[in-house]
Parts: C-alpha cells; sequence; structure tokens
C-alpha cells in the first residue's frame, strides 16, 4: 500500500518552477572516463585526419575548466561514488549509489527537478541501471544490486530513461513494477517515437548485449548511437514537458574502450559522446537565453596519454582510422576462427590484421614486433582460453592484446593502468549561469552549482 502511494504521487506531475532569467531547459553531459587524454586524443584525431581546424563541439564551448574526481574512500573514484558526486553533491565510498558515506540515502537533482516540475530524461550508451544514470535515481549501497536500482527507477517518475538493457529483470517482477509504475518499456528509436505514454524506457533492440549498445566502430547494424538516444529523450521532453526539463546524457562506453586499452574505440566513443552534446548546442541555440549545458567526466579511465614510449615524435594519430574493430570485437572473431579449427596460417592472419586493424597494412610493423606477436598468436591457437587478461568488463585473450598494445604503441598513444586515474578532468559550460563553472572545482560542487544557476 505505501509503494502504491509513492507511485501514485510521482505519476502526477507537480507545477513547474522557472524564475525569470533562469535556465528552463538543463543538459547534464558526463563522458564516462573521459579524462583530458581522451579529449586531447579525439581532438588530436580530427587534427590529423581533417587538417581543416575542426574543433570538438566541447571545445567550442565558451567555458572550458576543469575538476577533482577523488571519491570519500580513494583517491581514485569508481563510477557509483562519482555518480554520487556529480548528481547529488555528496562524497561517498567507492561502489555506493545515492549515498552518502555514512549509508544515509541522498537527494538527486534530478529529483530535485522533478519535485519542482520540471520533466526527466536520462539517457546512455550503457545499461540504464549501471552507475552514472543509477546515481540521479537510485539509493544503494552496492551498484551490482541491479533489481532494487530498478525498482528505484519505476518509483523515480522520471519520464524517459534510456539505455543497453536492464540487468535486474531477469526472473523479478521489475518489468510488472515498471509497467504497474505506467513506464512505457520500448525497443529501439521508432517504438520510442510512437509511445503515447508519459514515461518511457527506451532500450536497445538487441535483447542479449547487455553491457552497452555497442561500439560505433564495429557498425553493428541497428545499434543505438547516443544520439539516437539523445535525440529520441528530447523529442519526448518536448512533447509532455515541453516549459521545461533536465536531461543527463552519459557517453558510457568510453570508459569501456579506455578499461580494454583501446585507443581508436575510445577516440571514436569519445566522437560519438561529442555529437550528442551538438545535438544539444543546436538546440540550446534554438532557444536562446533559455538553456544551460555542462559537460564534464565522472572520471578518468586508463591513465590515458598523448604519446608512447615508441612513437618519439612521430605521434601518427590519423592511423586510428585504420582500426575497423574494437578490442573487443576483435578477441570475439580470435576466439571464434580458432574454435572453428580453421584459424588461418601466419601470413593469412597479417592480411587479416592489415584489413581488421591496420597493422601490417597502414601501420608498419617491424621484424621484432612481427616476432613477438606471432609467437603470443601460436600460444593463443594452442591454449585458447587458458591465460587471459581481464579488465572490469572483458576478458581478452594474450594476442588481441598484443595486438592492441602495438596499436596503440605505434601511433602515440599511451596507458598507465586498466582501470581508472585519479588525474582531474575537464569541464566545460554553455548557456545561462555558464560563469559559475569557470573556477577549477570538485565533482561534488557541479550539481550545486546547477541548482543555483537555475535559482532552485
Ligand atoms: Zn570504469
Amino acid at each position: 500500500m505505501k509503494l502504491r502511494n509513492v507511485f501514485l504521487a510521482a505519476s502526477f506531475a507537480a507545477s513547474l518552477t522557472v524564475f525569470a532569467g533562469n535556465p528552463k531547459y538543463v543538459f547534464y553531459m558526463i563522458g564516462d572516463g573521459m579524462g583530458m587524454g581522451a579529449v586531447s586524443a579525439a581532438q588530436g584525431f580530427l587534427n590529423a585526419v581533417d587538417g581543416d581546424g575542426a574543433m570538438l563541439q566541447m571545445l567550442q564551448m565558451p567555458v572550458a575548466s576543469m575538476s577533482q574526481t577523488y571519491s570519500a574512500s580513494s583517491p581514485v573514484t569508481d563510477s557509483a561514488a562519482a555518480g554520487t558526486a556529480l548528481a547529488c553533491g555528496h562524497k561517498t565510498r567507492n561502489g555506493m549509489l545515492g549515498m552518502d558515506a555514512d549509508t544515509v540515502a541522498v537527494q538527486s537533482i534530478a529529483a530535485r527537478f522533478h519535485d519542482n516540475g520540471f520533466g526527466v530524461g536520462l539517457v546512455t550508451t550503457v545499461a540504464p541501471d549501471d552507475a552514472t544514470p543509477g546515481a540521479f535515481y537510485a539509493h544503494v549501497p552496492r551498484r551490482s544490486m541491479y533489481y532494487e536500482i530498478g525498482c528505484d527507477a519505476a518509483r523515480s517518475g522520471y519520464e524517459f530513461i534510456g539505455g543497453a538493457n536492464l540487468r535486474g529483470a531477469k526472473n523479478t517482477d521489475l518489468m510488472a513494477r515498471l509497467a504497474d509504475a505506467g513506464v512505457d518499456v520500448v525497443r529501439g528509436r521508432e517504438a520510442a517515437a510512437k509511445s503515447t505514454s508519459r514515461r518511457v524506457m527506451m532500450l536497445n533492440t538487441d535483447s542479449v548485449k547487455k553491457n552497452n549498445v555497442g561500439y560505433t566502430i564495429d557498425s553493428i547494424a541497428g545499434v543505438l548511437t547516443l544520439a539516437d538516444l539523445t535525440e529520441s529523450c528530447l523529442k519526448h521532453l518536448m512533447r509532455v514537458s515541453p516549459d521545461g526539463f533536465f536531461m543527463m546524457v552519459e557517453g558510457g562506453t568510453i570508459d569501456h574502450a579506455a578499461h580494454s586499452n583501446d585507443a581508436a574505440t575510445v577516440v571514436m566513443q569519445t566522437l560519438d559522446f561529442d555529437r550528442s552534446i551538438g545535438l544539444v548546442r543546436q538546440f540550446a541555440a534554438s532557444h536562446p537565453g533559455e538553456a544551460l549545458i555542462v559537460v564534464t567526466a565522472d572520471h578518468e579511465t586508463g591513465g590515458m596519454g598523448m604519446a608512447s614510449l615508441r612513437h618519439h615524435y612521430n605521434q601518427r594519430l590519423d592511423l586510428l582510422a585504420h582500426q575497423r574493430m574494437s578490442k573487443d570485437a576483435f578477441a570475439e572473431w580470435t576466439s571464434s576462427v580458432i574454435k572453428s579449427g580453421n584459424a588461418p596460417a601466419w601470413e593469412d592472419m597479417k592480411g587479416e590484421l592489415a584489413r581488421r586493424v591496420g597493422l601490417f597494412g597502414a601501420v608498419a610493423v617491424d621484424e621484432a614486433d612481427e616476432e613477438a606477436l606471432k609467437a603470443l598468436y601460436e600460444t593463443t591457437l594452442s591454449h585458447m582460453g587458458g591465460d587471459k587478461k581481464s579488465t572490469l568488463y572483458s576478458s581478452f585473450d594474450r594476442f588481441t592484446d598484443k595486438v592492441y598494445d602495438l596499436m596503440s604503441a605505434l601511433t602515440g598513444v599511451g596507458w598507465t593502468t586498466g582501470d581508472h586515474s585519479g588525474a582531474v578532468v575537464p569541464v566545460f559550460a554553455e548557456g545561462e549561469g555558464l560563469q559559475l563553472f569557470a573556477p577549477a572545482q570538485d565533482n561534488v560542487d557541479i550539481p550545486v552549482k546547477i541548482m543555483k544557476a537555475v535559482g532552485l
């Protein structure tokens, strides 16, 4: 009975409070794992391939500042503690979501916007019950409590939540709870556009891949991009809450690719995130004086640097354009050809590498590197599945790992870790209240400043 009242309360929108001169459309763009290295590599890639002065959308914004990211339990934050800081303005321990360090639930700015009559939309390229989006509606001591996180999503009353797939729905009543709360759960952008519900949850068309919608570099037909999700969310909010809304857009897979130390995929996912920033900037330009856009990252991933021990002054980020597959997709392919019993002989594998990654093609490989690669190919052939290198989201055979290591080394990208780092992250701002974000800040200050900008 108590729960039902919560649902009923959430299904009626409060009257909107917008103060004259304050923005009524607020966009919070979070590049998961997008440190200075990812931004520099994406811009460096544009410089190297275009050379016509093309600038990232985020680098065109008038305020460019930075933020610290440490959590209550470590100088190196995880996405749960960082999400809580960015959503709720509280430092917490790694792994905790929407709760302070003493396990007391804390409110997010999305909930405060909603209480004040604003529409709320959250979209991400990873699962909508993942840490960053979850921090805007869930209150759990562990980020892996997907069922409880899903129940909090149902309870939130938010108008739009979009991402890959829900992980808490297997063998639970979560889908029924979402339906009871009036949430229309749809797959793909056409279905989202057709929904007449006030509350929509938009998931990927592919219900198998749980962690993310897929990398753009793998060109998987029909999968959602962040731009698709952003556009669908924007259209929905303009339909159900045209007088004011808050939207959080997460580029979630930048982090996954950086955990894998896969430079080209980090660049492509950062560009995908940047396209969504472009869409939002276009919206803001057509609503002058009414919008605020804040772009930041929850933390840096990979200790990604714009140099390697091998390249000296010959950084060649343009060569990353020859990589046609993410490290994850290449590892899957390697594993499948080995399992099929038809693994190519080394000379044929070199042709595959040229076609799939660029090595032995556009990216020259010397004799010593070839020897090392060939040796790892042979050991991987003989004990596939034996010796693997695991990251937070994937596990790679040693051959695949070396292929991508070499791509980074030879193009001029360095890595210090397969985890996060404690480096400062960028903060960009544009629109009403932008000057609040100009001084260097701490991640917990950002949501406080957003609420100050809107006068709530
Ligand atoms: Zn991460």
